[in-house]
């Protein structure tokens, strides 16, 4: 199994300590923009969806 770990971009971008969902759904968007080592996490990405149906 081959993952693409952007270490320099982990490095950089590490995850909060008690990140908020919102802090989350930010580092995982931004995350998968330059790092494919992991996929965001389903619950996130309905987390995604009630926050833009919000507005
Ligand atoms: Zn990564």
């Amino acid at each position: 199994m081959t993952t693409k770990l952007n270490k320099e971009w982990h490095q950089a971008n590490p995850m909060p300590k008690n990140p908020t969902i919102e802090e989350r759904l930010h580092w995982h968007i931004e995350h998968a923009k330059y790092c494919q080592c992991r996929a965001m996490p389903e619950k996130l990405k309905a987390m995604k969806k009630k926050l833009k149906s919000k507005r």
